[in-house]
């Protein structure tokens, strides 16, 4: 029986890894939250793992009371996270959102824990470090996130060719076809209603600015050891052809079905094993229609910002993610209208201090500064 820790476990591809859990009679070893401790003790009556950890330290007394009357451990803290990712297991799933991800991936990873990798901010922030420190610990981190899971099957179908390209799908979100100035008075709630996925706020907000985008072109360039120019973002409303890869002889590979994260948190846990699953199967005829587009990048700036980012190298995918997490955030409070979440990661990146050096301290070293950057703007 296949044994994994849960970190995220409250959060929407946590709860549809605890389902593919379930349905496949996965053990559940550990399960992490930040603060909804009510969700949390839920769970860890329901799946009973030997740990949980709450990551907010102040809701350690409070998820300690709920679960009293049980022998499960309870930790708190990054101190908690890493500690419960280093346990014995056969795959350390990281749903967390943001970068607080990070931590927990590079100890799960030291601690020779395969990682089926939600949390693409931990790229973002640390790419280098991470797919360094897999190599040399010989351990596997494969996508969650839909796009990767399909460009990693197209690769494996095209093996042992290298890729010519990679075509990055992206849904467009719910302003698709919007000019600069309609996106001057979209409101928040028009901004958290996705067309085609249920996600967490913050990834749903990264969608309509399609930072989200910009994330995942920074996550293939680490998981696939592509240069960001080999891959092309398409636009393609349907969410049916989850991404693709062309070989040197034109051939295009690519992976398509419903849109439905539990298909690749499944395949995640059980590669290279295929079993049914609890999603729809696709009809292409209901669908009828697949169409694809560019992306208007003039409007949504923030896939030039993370393209430049990459580039640069160094901190500075680490600089945009920190001004994006802070950005989403205040908008989510109301402090700033939408448009003012790129104006505000393009100022972020550059005041900012640039180090080529990336290091575990510098990744924390930058959060911190751009905190501090961020309240000179706020
Ligand atoms: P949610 O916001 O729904 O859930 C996030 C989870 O992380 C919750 O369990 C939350 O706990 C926990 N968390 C939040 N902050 C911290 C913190 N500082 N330290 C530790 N844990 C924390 O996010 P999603 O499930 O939507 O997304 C998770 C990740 O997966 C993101 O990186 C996202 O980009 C990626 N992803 C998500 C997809 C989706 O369909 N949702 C698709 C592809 C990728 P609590 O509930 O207590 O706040």
């Amino acid at each position: 029986m296949k044994e994994i820790v849960l970190l995220g476990s409250t959060g929407s591809i946590g709860v549809q890894t605890l389902e593919v859990a379930l349905l496949h009679n996965i053990k559940i070893k550990a399960l992490s939250a930040n603060r909804n401790v009510k969700t949390l003790a839920e769970q860890a009556r329901k799946f009973s793992p030997e740990y949980v950890c709450i990551a907010d330290e102040n809701k350690f007394s409070e998820i300690k009371l709920l679960l009293n009357d049980t022998n499960i451990k309870i930790l708190c803290g990054e101190s908690g996270l890493c500690e419960i990712s280093s346990l014995p297991c056969n795959n350390v799933v990281n749903a967390i959102v943001g970068m607080a991800g990070f931590m927990p991936t590079l100890c799960a990873i030291n601690a020779h824990n395969d990682v089926a990798l939600s949390n693409k901010e931990t790229l973002v922030v640390g790419g280098e470090i991470i797919t360094h420190l897999a190599k040399e610990k010989n351990v596997d981190i494969f996508p969650i996130d839909s796009e990767h899971s399909a460009i990693y099957q197209s690769l494996l179908a095209g093996k042992p060719n290298k890729p010519k390209k990679i075509i990055l799908t992206a849904s467009g979100g719910p302003f698709r076809g919007y000019n600069a100035e309609q996106l001057k008075t979209v409101t928040k709630e028009q901004a958290l209603k996705h067309p085609n996925w249920n996600m967490g706020a913050k990834i749903t907000i990264d969608s309509a600015t399609m930072m989200n985008k910009g994330l995942e072109l920074i996550e293939a360039v680490w998981l696939f050891n592509v240069s960001s120019e080999q891959i092309e973002i398409v636009v393609h409303p349907q969410s049916i052809l989850h991404s693709a890869v062309e070989f040197e002889d034109g051939a295009v590979i690519g992976q398509m079905g419903v849109p439905d994260m539990r298909i690749p948190i499944q395949l995640a846990l059980t590669f290279p094993q295929r079993f049914s699953s609890s999603a729809k199967p696709l009809s292409l005829t209901d669908i009828g229609t697949l169409t694809f587009e560019k992306p208007d990048e003039n409007v949504f700036s923030c896939i030039g910002l993370a393209r430049a980012a990459i580039k640069k190298g160094g901190n500075m995918p680490c600089i945009m993610n920190c001004a994006n997490e802070a950005a989403v955030d205040m908008f989510l409070n109301d402090r700033i209208k939408f448009y003012q979440i790129t104006e505000i990661i393009g100022k972020i990146m550059e005041k900012t201090e640039y180090k080529k050096e990336l290091t575990p301290k510098i990744i924390m070293e930058t959060q911190r500064e751009v905190k501090e950057q961020i309240k000179l703007i706020d």
